[in-house]
């Protein structure tokens, strides 16, 4: 159990802390889902880039999925070792590519025919070969959230099998380009084995045609999206998770790799925050906290259940209220009627599932500096990112002002 009340008192609040023995505990469940197969798991940065938290897969032996030279840089940083990280994306820059392949990654993962020639031309200037996979698109729709699913036509992401082909085969012809690996994402926070079972069945027949005309790829990379509990959710177990996608590549020798981001680091999460006020308006009840949209911005922004406990002692009729932070937007909430008992100035909420697209969707939105971060191993806390003064806020506009 973690004593939030402690760290409240000693970090402050709004607060972010972190379990990082249950993020090892994720990461060694999917790692041995894999088990009998050579297997990469690739974080996905995204999800929560704070450098602690990267290096602490790092030390499991984890890679690193990133989407941005940012995050590969966060990468390196935090000690993962090149071979094992990818730079996926469908907007890469020119320098981002020239750096990814200076850099030596495991592969550019391509997302488009455009991107392709781009890759292709700068490792030619740099008279290298630049390892690359390319990012399918299967047209499953994998029964989620709209804005969270990726591997549909109507979506930005990858390309369709026929391109997918023609790329491969130009790429296996260029001095320049070394097709490694075929990658799909097919969306995030799954929670139906289907639509990845038909994906990576898609998939593997490209691979297949592929070999036949000899070219021979080594990384199966299956994206991340593997769902986890917010609420009541059924989710995907590891090992069903691996054996579907293991299912499709009979006679096929190939290294997985898989790119959970919200599976390794949502439920090591807690966002806690203090009560400020309560007030009525009309038949209405809000509670305001001192965290706000700007720190987790789910809620907001997908209208996300999160699970949120009161730490109070208390027998008094819980009653349906409104969880409000103090931005000036009708859309700051962290929930909507949902059943608290009364409370106090100074009582602390702790907001569940929050190590996932929580601190790294923040911002500074209304002049509020981002929270602080905190690690609990073993039983012990410590700060893995100090709170942003307001001096922080200001320091890159500080001295653009005129007299
Ligand atoms: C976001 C993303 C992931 C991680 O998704 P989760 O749902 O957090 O597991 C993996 N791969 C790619 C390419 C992504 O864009």
């Amino acid at each position: 159990m973690i004593d939030f009340k402690a760290l409240a008192k000693e970090y402050g609040t709004p607060l972010y802390v972190y379990d990082f023995d249950y993020m090892s505990e994720q990461y060694t469940k999917l790692k041995e889902a894999f088990r009998g197969r050579k297997s990469i798991i690739a974080y996905a940065v995204k999800a929560n880039s704070n450098l602690s938290v990267i290096k602490h897969f790092a030390k499991m032996g984890s890679g690193a999925d990133c989407v941005s030279i940012g995050e590969v840089r966060r990468a390196f940083m935090a000690g993962i070792p090149a071979y094992k990280i990818i730079f996926s994306g469908v907007g890469k820059s020119d320098d981002e590519i020239r750096e990814a392949i200076e850099r030596d990654i495991l592969y550019i993962n391509v997302e488009s025919d455009a991107e392709l020639q781009r890759v292709e031309a700068i490792a030619k200037e740099l008279g290298t070969q630049a390892r690359i996979s390319i990012r399918v698109n299967p047209n499953i729709d994998p029964q989620t959230h709209p804005y969270i699913s990726t591997g549909l036509h109507d979506n930005k992401f990858g390309v369709d099998l026929s391109t997918a082909k023609r790329m491969y085969i130009q790429a296996n012809n260029s001095e320049n380009l070394d097709p490694v690996g075929i990658h799909f994402h097919i969306g995030s926070q799954l929670t139906q084995l289907q639509p990845i079972r038909e994906a990576a069945e898609i998939v593997a027949d490209l691979i297949r045609s592929l070999q036949a005309i000899d070219i021979e790829l080594k990384f199966f990379d299956v994206g991340g999206g593997l769902g986890i509990k917010y609420d009541d959710e059924v989710t995907i177990e590891p090992y069903d998770y691996a054996q579907a996608i293991l299912g499709t590549l009979t006679g096929l020798d190939m290294t997985i790799l898989c790119e959970p981001g919200r599976f390794l680091t949502a439920n090591a999460g807690y966002f806690v925050t203090k009560v400020l006020y309560e007030k009525q308006n009309g038949e209405k009840k809000f509670v305001v906290v001192d965290g706000a949209m700007n720190d987790l911005l789910r809620p907001s922004l997908y209208n996300a259940y999160h699970e949120i406990e009161p730490l109070v002692d208390s027998t008094e009729p819980k009653q349906e209220v409104d969880i409000v932070g103090p931005v000036c937007e009708s859309g700051d909430f962290f929930a909507k009627n949902y059943p608290l008992p009364p409370l106090q100035a100074g009582d602390l909420l702790v907001i569940k599932s929050a190590g996932a697209y929580g601190f790294g969707m923040g911002s500074n939105y209304n002049t509020r500096g981002r929270s602080a971060e905190v690690a609990v191993e073993k039983g012990k806390s410590r700060l893995i990112r100090r709170r942003e003064s307001f001096e922080d806020l200001i320091a890159l506009e500080t001295e653009f002002l005129e007299d």
